[in-house]
């Protein structure tokens, strides 16, 4: 197999390739980043070209959408009936459009989320979000699950970025959450580090609603007994508090608007995952 892009996650995926035993030939636009892996085993390519025309897989994994194009328009002929493992972070839309650009010249694609960071690349909790050619996973399956734990979402090569994204979304709502919590705290003096000993365990045992959740709302009755009601979630105290404390209220403002505009439009007593229909239904 051949890597593209011997960044810090190109490198490391590479790394792990020849670790494993692949025959694998690299290739870095600036010189000198396949240096250590040639130590390791692997083979540098002077080009492009000749790093895809080396390999039945070509793994690329560059910047974004616009430096695969870069690198791989000119190439496209040598691409054909190669497979295409695009690692690269791309949106939904970007990846099928690179999906729809490969098959046009005989290439099979698959795209591909890595939810990992480049440390814990063959390490357990490493994930990799698959779509696109369904022969494509097949072939890179025993790679990929080298890297982490590989998941094929089907032929629409935007799921993976799609779902990428999506749990990215999640964290980064949850961080910012977290992020809140320790700045209501240091004005008593609490230090950040003290604030996460408490926060992580509580939010890990929070997760454990999620199931709760997602049973309500794929049931679509946001009325079933034993939920959290909307008026009960009014975060107005939690609103006043962080004010109170000095600190911005965006954080906590912006699920107290979700939660109002459930309960302005009458669902006050229905379950706090009814606030996925303010997500659903912008304002
Ligand atoms: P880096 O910035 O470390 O590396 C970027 C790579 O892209 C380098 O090899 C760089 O080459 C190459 N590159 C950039 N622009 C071009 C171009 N126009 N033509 C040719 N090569 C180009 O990024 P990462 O390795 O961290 O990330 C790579 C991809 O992996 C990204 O899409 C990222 O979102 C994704 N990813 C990264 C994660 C991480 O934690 N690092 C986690 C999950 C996904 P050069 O050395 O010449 O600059």
């Amino acid at each position: 197999m051949s890597v593209l892009g011997l960044g810090a996650m190109g490198g490391v995926l590479a790394a792990a390739a020849v670790r494993d035993g692949y025959e694998t030939t690299v290739w870095n636009r600036s010189a000198g980043r396949a240096q250590a892996l040639v130590a390791e085993g692997a083979v540098a390519a002077p080009t492009a070209g000749e790093a895809i025309r080396g390999s039945q897989i070509v793994v690329v994994c560059l910047l974004d959408h616009a430096s695969v194009h870069e690198v791989l328009d000119p190439l496209v002929g040598d691409l054909a009936g190669r497979t295409l493992l695009n690692v690269t972070t791309t949106s939904p839309a970007e990846a099928r459009e690179l999906a729809a650009w490969a098959a046009a010249s005989g290439v099979e694609y698959l795209d591909g989320g890595i939810l990992a960071v480049p440390a814990m690349i063959g390490q357990p909790g490493s994930t990799i979000l698959c779509s696109g050619s369904a022969a494509a996973f097949g072939r890179c399956a025993p790679l990929l699950d080298r890297w982490g734990k590989s998941t094929y979402f089907g032929e629409d090569a935007g799921l993976a970025s799609l779902y990428d994204l999506a749990l990215l979304a999640s964290m980064y709502v949850m961080f910012a959450g977290f992020l809140h919590g320790a700045a209501m705290v240091a004005p008593a003096g609490v230090s950040a580090r003290e604030f996460a000993g408490m926060a992580a365990p509580w939010l890990t045992a929070m997760t454990g609603g999620f199931d709760g959740f997602a049973a309500v709302i794929d049931g679509k009755d946001y009325t079933v007994a034993g939920q959290q009601s909307l008026e009960f979630s009014d975060l107005s105290h939690i609103v006043s508090a962080s004010a109170e404390q000095g600190i911005s209220t965006e954080v906590i403002d912006m699920v107290q608007r979700l939660v109002r505009r459930q309960i302005d439009l009458g669902h006050g007593s229905d379950g706090f995952a009814r606030i996925i229909e303010s997500i659903k239904a912008p304002a």
